[in-house]
Order: C-alpha cells, then sequence, then structure tokens
C-alpha cells in the first residue's frame, strides 16, 4: 500500500511537474534512439578501410557508431514523415548488441587505391574487390565505407543483389567531426563557446551526407526543388532536425516521391514477396519529337512492365542550368502495366544544342530496381 502510495505521488508530481514546464528533460536537443537489431535480412554492412600507408583512428567504432544513429534516427523520421510505414533501417550486430564495424586493413597505400590522376570509378572497384575478399560478397548488404585512401562521398547501387557501395571520407572518424557519444554529437552540430560554426558545419555535412549516399543505394535521385532536400544539400543544416522546435517544420527532409521509392526497397520496406527477383521491365523511355531552343517542357513516353506490380516512378533531368532536377514522379499503387505519355516539365528553358540527359529509376512492389536513361540533345539554332 505505501509503495502504491509512492508510486502514486511520484506520478502526481511527474505531472505536476508537466504542468509547470519542469520536464528533467530540458534539453533544446532531440537524441536519437540507440540503434537495436531489427533482425532482418537485408541489412546495411558498415566498413572502414585503411589503407597501409594509413593510421586506424582510435575510437573508430564508437564514431562509426554515432553516425549510423544518426542515419538510421533521420531514415526513420523522414519515412514516417512522408506517411509510409517502416520499422527503419537495419545492420550487422555482434552477440553484445554493439553495431559491426568491419575494419579492412587494406594491402597497398591510397594512392593504389584512388589511381593517379584521381579515378572514381577505380577507386570504388578497388574498394570493392578488396571488402569483398575481406568480409564476404555483399548480397543483401550494401555497403558503407569510411575511406582513409581519400575524401569522397560516392555511392553505386548494385540493385540486382541488393546491394551497393557508399564511399565517404574517413574524416568523419576523427575527433574534430564527429563525437563518441550521442550527445556530444548532437552538440558539434550547432555553433556554441566552444564549437566554432565553421566546425557545426564540418560535423553536419559529414553526418548528412552519409544519409545522402546510402539514398542513392535505395534508388532516390538528386532534387534540387526545394533546398531541404536530402538529396539535394539540405544534409548541410542536420542540426536542425535536432532542435526540438524547428525539427517539426521538417526542416531537412526526403521528398514524398524519394521517401516513397525508398519505403519499397528492402531495407526499409516490411512487407514483400522475397521470392520476386525480377526487376521492372523499362519497355520504353523516349523522346517522341524534337526538342527546340525556347522549349519548356519535353514529351517523352514511357512503358513499363512488372510481373508483380510496380511501387514506385521517379524521372530526373540531369543538367540544364539547375543540376539534377527531380521532374517527374508517379504512384503506380501495385500496377502490372505503366503505359503514359509524360509531359516533362524543365525546371529552365532549353537552350539550342543543349545536352538533354533524363534519368527513371523504378522500384517495383517487392524492392526490385531499374534504371535507364536517355542521352539527346536539343536542336541548333537554324
Ligand atoms: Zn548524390
Amino acid at each position: 500500500m505505501l509503495r502504491l502510495a509512492i508510486a502514486f505521488c511520484t506520478v502526481f508530481l511527474l505531472q505536476l511537474s508537466h504542468l509547470f514546464g519542469m520536464e528533467k528533460n530540458d534539453s533544446p536537443y532531440i537524441i536519437p534512439p540507440p540503434l537495436k537489431n531489427l533482425d532482418k535480412k537485408y541489412k546495411l554492412r558498415i566498413v572502414y578501410f585503411v589503407p597501409s600507408d594509413k593510421k586506424v583512428k582510435k575510437d573508430y567504432r564508437q564514431k562509426a557508431s554515432v553516425l549510423m544513429r544518426v542515419v538510421s534516427d533521420v531514415y526513420k523520421r523522414e519515412i514516417k514523415a512522408n506517411g509510409f510505414h517502416t520499422k527503419g533501417l537495419d545492420f550487422e550486430f555482434d552477440q553484445n548488441g554493439q553495431i559491426i564495424v568491419h575494419l579492412v586493413n587494406a594491402e597497398n597505400k591510397s594512392s593504389f587505391y584512388t589511381g593517379s590522376p584521381f579515378n572514381i570509378d577505380h577507386f570504388l572497384n578497388s574498394h570493392q574487390q578488396e571488402i569483398w575478399e575481406k568480409t564476404g560478397f555483399s548480397r543483401n548488404r550494401p555497403t558503407l565505407v569510411f575511406s582513409e585512401a581519400g575524401a569522397v562521398a560516392e555511392a553505386r547501387p548494385i540493385p540486382q543483389v541488393y546491394s551497393g557501395l557508399a564511399c565517404v571520407s574517413a574524416d568523419a572518424l576523427s575527433d574534430v567531426v564527429t563525437a563518441s557519444k550521442i550527445e556530444d554529437q548532437i552538440k558539434k552540430f550547432h555553433a556554441s563557446e566552444d564549437i566554432t560554426a565553421k566546425a557545426a558545419s564540418i560535423s553536419q555535412t559529414s553526418n548528412g551526407v552519409i544519409v545522402h549516399e546510402i539514398g542513392h543505394i535505395f534508388g532516390m535521385l538528386h532534387d534540387t526543388k526545394d533546398p531541404r532536400n536530402i538529396m539535394m544539400r539540405g544534409y548541410d543544416n542536420l542540426g536542425k532536425m535536432y532542435q526540438r522546435e524547428e525539427s517539426k517544420n521538417r526542416p531537412v527532409r526526403f521528398s514524398k516521391a524519394h521517401a516513397r521509392m525508398a519505403s519499397y526497397s528492402r531495407f526499409l520496406n516490411e512487407a514483400f514477396d522475397e521470392a520476386d527477383a525480377e526487376a521492372p521491365n523499362i519497355e520504353k523511355f523516349g523522346i517522341e519529337s524534337s526538342i527546340n531552343g525556347g522549349d519548356s517542357s519535353i514529351n517523352i513516353s514511357v512503358r513499363i512492365r512488372d510481373n508483380k506490380g510496380l511501387g514506385s516512378i521517379i524521372i530526373m533531368q540531369r543538367g540544364g542550368g539547375q543540376i539534377d532536377a527531380l521532374v517527374a514522379d508517379f504512384s503506380p499503387d501495385g500496377e502490372a502495366v505503366f503505359d503514359k505519355n509524360v509531359s516533362i516539365k524543365c525546371p529552365k528553358p532549353l537552350v539550342p544544342n543543349q545536352p538533354v540527359i533524363m534519368i527513371i529509376n523504378v522500384m517495383d512492389l517487392n524492392g526490385n530496381l531499374s534504371q535507364s536513361t536517355i542521352h539527346s540533345q536539343v536542336k541548333p539554332k537554324e
């Protein structure tokens, strides 16, 4: 009875403190929840890649864990905010429930991996090759690499095996950029007496760019329509997502089209038919008539078929004054065929001779991704 009375008093006091705004947690910041094993079959693999001429940074496990805690939180919040259901991203964990960070002590010096001059394809290929040798083939395991070889931020999806490679600079694992504790990391995102505006900016960008690169693995493309978009450079302001008040306005976000795309990927979707490994068939993706200078729209015909039903379609225009604009998106809702003539509105009027590049990404209901590209050109001036 006494215990009950005490319990009652505690509850009463808690409510009282709520009323008077005396909550224990009076921090202006949101702290993302800890990572936990979701036991999914489709997980992200984390690799720390250290060439033979570079040193392993101390506390790299804690740093990677802190970074991924933020990444995981952004995905969960933003996919949900756009109205899609997900339990979130999953990672590899050890028996103690700690996220696994595969340390790859690479065989060669940095220059071997960068190439000289630097070549991004060579960079990714040479990393991938050695990572596969040391951690196993990456089926169902898209891999995020913190590389000591060079400063890159690049991603390459390998959708046929539900995989891919996203590479960022291992500078993100240094003390100045990333904290070993999540509370300190959120503080690092904000300029203060201890943290310069420049340092805060670097910390936000380094953590945010990981969210962006992984997005490419899930089928997202760039989207310049809204500066808040993570698939633009919205991630530069990542810290705003962790300001209690500001966060309500979704100051950093995935657009609905991209959230839908990611929500169908096997990493975020909770209900898909695993037996369906057939990617959508893009039967037609082409420009029907010639494009003239001064035009501000392009007619494209699209025909796509899928054995089990289509989930999401996005079209991006590359270049054209405004780099990488998302110009169309469709939600086929499980239809087996999408057959349409689409009028694409270009972000800027087209000029004679300008190259016209259009990229379409299509995801079916079961997380199979297809891509097709149009390379064309605006007619020369007569
Ligand atoms: Zn990108």
